[in-house]
């Protein structure tokens, strides 16, 4: 192994893997240099296993919002960048309800591919070795002067003359995620500004004692807080509070509202039944099946434990009584026991959990040093920074992946090309 190269890569994730392909197309000397093993550890627990790359829809909501995701929207389609790239290295992608996975349905295979599409002749792997410290060469010649020095824990040292940041964020660290004391050293070493790593994409714990509920699933309707932001999707209850795509994707919001101290999320876990259809069905019901109690007839809408729960909070808010049939209800009840289950179930967050359940960060270095069309930091030639460790968040639905694979596509693509 050499020790000096034309491009280093931080990171052996799906970003770096992506630049590392591009710079070996172009024919540059490259090291990668991964703390883990073995190469692109994340990716195999990746949407279970079945690794969720890309999805039908795109917009500006899907990235919360970032000013610079929509102007990588702007130059280009993620989803047909997905497929073509994941075509080019041998995989097939197949489609379930606008979200795409390999047709193999196996996060390994995407590894794989990733991993034989880098020339190794031009390819060096370094794992189980992390990056520490990065310096400019200090030197009097200025084509030198670019050069970077790079320090490893395991006291190895290597040259380059470019530096692809592609070190991820903090989450899932039993996955061999970045040291956020690492990251800051190596950014403040460089002058890169950054935001502070956060847990994101997580589930809440909720100050309403939930563990009845701990395992149910149920689709529902979340509003959070003043009914700004509201998603539709299946949630799940857990010993604390709550989880699910739908929470994880809520989570930013609520990380927000935290410190307001108005963080509230209604549950509305029948959002496609109407008042009218719901009592017509208490009537119909209760014209043929009089004894039916009312537990059975939630459970004809909603998972038993989910049911019991909320007949529960009914009985103490004094609306009906838990022994209640369908038939002979006192007049109103059967419209107050929709409205609660509507609108009045809430649960209170009080925590996210951390980086050990989140399967993203939010932070990371600020995108207004960023060159979206290159990767660049367009105050520091040679150095690009991509994927996760960037401040740039998707919601669930393989808008994280697909931005780790083109933003590490274009480092490779430009690194070095002036
Ligand atoms: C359980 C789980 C499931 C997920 N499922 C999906 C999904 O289905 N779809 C989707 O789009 N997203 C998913 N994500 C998010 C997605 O995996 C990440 O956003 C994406 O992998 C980020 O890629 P990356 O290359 O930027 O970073 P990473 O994959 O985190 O790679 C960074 C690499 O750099 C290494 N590293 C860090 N610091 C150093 C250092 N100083 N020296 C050497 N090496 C270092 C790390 O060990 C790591 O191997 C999931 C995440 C998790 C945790």
């Amino acid at each position: 192994m050499k020790n000096v190269y034309d491009v280093i890569i931080i990171g052996a994730g799906a970003s770096g893997l992506a630049a590392a392909i591009e710079c070996s197309r172009r024919q540059l000397t490259c090291l990668i240099i991964d703390k883990n093993k073995k190469p692109g550890n994340k990716l195999y627990a990746t949407g279970n296993g079945r690794c969720n790359v890309t999805n039908d829809q795109y917009d500006s909501g899907v990235y919360y919002n970032n000013p610079f995701t929509d102007q990588i929207l702007q130059q280009a389609d993620l989803r047909d960048f997905t497929i073509h790239f994941m075509h080019d290295i041998g995989i097939h992608l197949t489609e379930k309800k606008g979200y795409y996975y390999p047709m193999s349905m196996q996060a390994s295979s995407v590894v794989w591919a990733l991993l034989d599409a880098i020339d190794k002749n031009r390819v060096d792997f370094e794992q189980n070795t992390e990056v520490l410290q990065i310096e400019p060469s200090v030197t009097d010649n200025r084509e030198a002067a670019s050069h970077y020095l790079i320090q490893c824990s395991d006291h190895k040292e290597y040259q380059c003359r470019a530096i692809i940041l592609s070190m991820g964020g903090c989450s899932a660290p039993e996955l061999g995620a970045a040291d956020p004391a690492v990251s800051y050293r190596l950014l403040d070493s460089l002058g890169i500004h950054y935001q502070p790593y956060t847990p994101a994409l997580v589930p809440i714990k909720t100050s309403e004692d939930v563990s009845a509920l701990n395992g149910v699933r149920q689709h529902a309707l979340l509003t959070i807080g003043d009914s700004a932001y509201t998603e539709e999707g299946e949630i799940q209850f857990t010993d604390q509070g709550i989880s699910g795509i739908v929470v994880f994707n809520q989570a930013e919001f609520i990380r927000n509202l935290l410190t307001s101290g108005k963080a509230v999320v209604k549950i509305n876990p029948i959002p496609e039944i109407t008042r009218d259809a719901f009592l017509s069905d208490q009537q119909a019901l209760a014209n043929c099946l009089p004894n039916r109690s009312i537990l059975a007839f939630l459970n004809g809408y909603m998972n038993d434990k989910l049911a019991r729960y909320l007949l529960d909070r009914m009985e103490e808010a004094q609306i009906l009584d838990h022994s209640a049939q369908i038939a002979g209800l006192p007049e109103h009840t059967a419209e107050r026991i929709y409205d609660y289950i509507t609108n009045s179930f809430c649960v209170h967050p009080i925590e996210l959990y951390g980086f050990d359940k989140s399967q993203a960060s939010s932070g990371g270095i600020c995108t207004d040093q960023i060159n979206p069309e290159t990767m660049e930091f367009h105050d520091k030639p040679g150095i690009f920074a991509v994927g996760e460790a960037i401040d740039v968040l998707g919601k669930c639905g393989g808008y994280n992946l697909s931005f780790a694979l083109y933003s590490g596509h274009l480092a490779g693509s430009h690194v070095l090309l002036r």
